[in-house]
């Protein structure tokens, strides 16, 4: 097997080295985005920009000719990458580890947070590929800890990414301080206008490699999530097979109980399903796969477990009906549908306690998400009568010679329409019964959160200590976001954000208050709190501060601004005079680049 496939990135002129690790890794086939730029990178001396959608491989697209053309017994930094995060740049590094098999190059993530003394004597002994975030890069670049004269390759990582987090003039600060004589490679998942000027000046010959989202087998399947209570989940479920202009599926659930109740309800109400499980008899399940396969019946419930290895082809949906454990298990489910040139539709359940986990996989997994939109009762019953009506019509046209005598006389005592209701009602039963659909709890999607937060009345409030700030690069926007991607609060909910040098607040309704702190109570510094409950005298007041704002006046300290757009729009009120207090106070106590005295 790996032979052949193999022999896909074979064909991109990768050495034998990386083609084992490319085989230990377990990867087959080059995306899009590697096949086309590896080669590019590997012969040309062109710098590129690459542009594909997130999660298609971008890191491994320059990291395998990186390593290529690399000099090994060169100690000097010969690559920059820089990406915006320092989750990234361990990724990214990881990543560059896992894929350099034996060759001796040292890869190292340097980011912001940590102390400064471990990367000192990491850079004194020579790092071969220096992966890191903008600030931190500045840092060691002032410091005169890091040289970066002599670079074969100076990369940008999700640099859309990077701009959107300000830190363009990092970036520009730190690009004028490169050897003319690199290559300039930039990889993004979007191309604004910002990155392409950002290219303009700091990129020469360049080669722009796009590719386009929806290839080959991804936009065969559309993938929808779809955030719901536990209790609702069958009646969506129904509400999703009745909408279906077909629906032959597989519905995956966690355990067996849950596969025979989902089976059996849907049974109970008229469905053709089976429960697929690991405790059936081998007889009994290949009975099931057979009706399956014959269209006796068009749903499966079934583990993960018993699912593994069935060959049921054209499936038109697969269910999550729980949440798959990775992201791997994600796109093994969902890859039974949207196969061999055939549409297909996976719909990810998730309740509010999965939100978490499900943005953590959806992160992972390729190809776009879309919320699904539960369809009301009415516009089901609607398409219903539409099928039936096409269904009628399409008898019609086939010749129905036997029931001559029948029609006949029916139709000498009976009116015709009367006579064709009372056949659909015959036939069609108690399909178009509304009351078979029951209420939906309405579920605030995307703000899912423990309780509600109502803006009526006067919310008590509690002001969160967060332990990152400017040096971190935090912007309010930055914060609000990361609390709002976590815990799926409102931004509405999140009030009076200050962000200090190195820790910001952040006002918050007392009762998500601790579910706040709680998601990210292992984040911080060596699996430390983030965020914690600010003291009472902290952050809540103006800090008087009359001698020190006589001397440099408040509008000089203003931060640059950065996005500034959410703070235009939100009543965050308070404004930087208090931090820029803090900020002259500190430089004047430590200088610029001293270390925070521990207190
Ligand atoms: P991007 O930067 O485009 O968002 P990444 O480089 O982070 O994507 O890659 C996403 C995931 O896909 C990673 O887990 C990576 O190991 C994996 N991956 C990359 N290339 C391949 C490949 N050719 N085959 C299988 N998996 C791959
Ligand atoms: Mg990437």
């Amino acid at each position: 097997m790996s032979e052949l496939l193999q022999g896909s990135f074979k064909n991109l002129g990768l050495s034998d080295a990386t083609l084992k690790a490319l085989e230990k890794k377990g990867f087959q086939e080059p995306t899009e985005i590697q096949r086309e730029c590896i080669p590019l990178l590997l012969a040309g001396e062109s710098d590129v920009i690459g542009q594909a959608q997130t999660g298609t491989g971008k890191t491994a697209a320059f990291a395998l000719p990186v390593l290529e053309r690399l000099d090994a017994d060169d100690n000097t930094t010969q690559a920059l990458i820089l990406t915006p995060t320092r989750e990234l740049a361990v990724q990214v590094a990881d990543e560059i580890n896992s894929l350099k098999w034996s060759r001796s190059i040292s890869v190292e993530p340097i980011y912001g947070g940590t102390s400064y003394e471990n990367q000192f004597r990491k850079l004194k002994k020579g790092i071969q590929i220096v992966v890191g975030t903008p600030g931190r890069i500045q840092d060691h670049l002032e410091r005169g800890t890091l040289d970066i004269s002599h670079l074969k390759f100076a990369v940008l990582d999700e640099a859309d990414e990077m701009l959107d987090m300000g830190f363009i003039e990092d970036i520009e600060a730190i690009l004028s301080r490169t050897n003319e004589d690199k290559r300039m490679l930039l990889f993004s998942a979007t191309m604004p206008d910002a990155i392409l000027k950002l290219a303009q000046t700091f990129m020469k010959n360049t080669e722009i490699v796009k590719i386009n989202r929806n290839k080959d087998d991804e936009v065969l399947t559309k993938q929808y999530y779809c955030f719901l209570r536990e209790s609702d989940k069958i009646e969506v479920l129904t509400r999703i097979i009745d909408s279906a202009e077909a629906f032959y599926a597989i519905i995956f659930c966690k355990t067996k109980l849950q596969c025979e109740e989902i089976g059996r309800k849907l049974m109970e109400r008229g469905y053709e399903a089976e429960a697929l499980h690991g405790d059936l008899s081998q007889k009994q399940r290949e009975l099931i796969l057979q009706k399956m396969k014959d269209h006796k019946i068009n749903i499966l419930a079934a583990t993960d477990v018993a699912a593994r290895g069935i060959d049921i082809n054209e499936l038109t949906h697969v269910i999550n009906f729980t949440l798959p454990s990775d992201g791997e298990v994600y796109t093994h489910r969902i890859g039974r549908t949207g196969r061999a040139g055939h549409k297909g539709c996976a719909i990810t359940f998730v309740t509010p306690a999965e939100r978490r986990k499900f943005l953590f996989i959806r992160r992972t997994v390729k190809g776009d998400m879309e919320e699904y939109r539960i369809p009301g009762a009415d516009e089901i019953l609607k398409a219903k009568k539409d099928r039936i009506a096409a269904q009628v019509i399409s008898a019609l046209e086939k010749d129905s010679g036997d029931y001559d005598d029948i029609a006949g006389m029916l139709l000498e005592k009976n009116d015709a329409a009367s006579l064709v209701k009372a056949l659909l009602k015959l036939h069609y039963r108690n399909d178009l019964d509304r009351s078979q659909y029951h209420t939906i709890r309405a579920l605030d999607a995307k703000r899912e959160k423990p309780k509600t937060v109502r803006r009526t009345e006067p919310q008590p409030f509690t002001r969160l200590f967060f332990a990152k700030g400017r040096k971190d690069k935090f912007t309010k926007r930055y914060l609000a976001n990361t609390i709002i991607e976590e815990c799926g609060v409102r931004d509405e909910d999140l009030q009076d954000i200050q962000v200090m040098e190195s820790f910001s607040f952040v006002n918050v309704p007392s009762s998500v208050a601790g579910y706040i702190i709680d998601a990210f109570k292992d984040k911080g510094e060596d699996g430390k709190a983030l965020i914690v409950r600010a003291r009472p005298e902290e952050g809540r007041k103006k800090t008087p501060a009359p001698a020190v704002k006589s001397k440099r006046p408040a509008a000089k300290m203003k931060p640059r601004s950065r996005r500034g757009w959410q703070d235009e729009v939100q009543p965050y009120g308070r404004d930087t005079y208090d931090e820029d207090f803090i900020v002259h106070k500190k430089k004047k106590e430590h200088g610029k680049y001293s270390k925070k005295k521990k207190k």
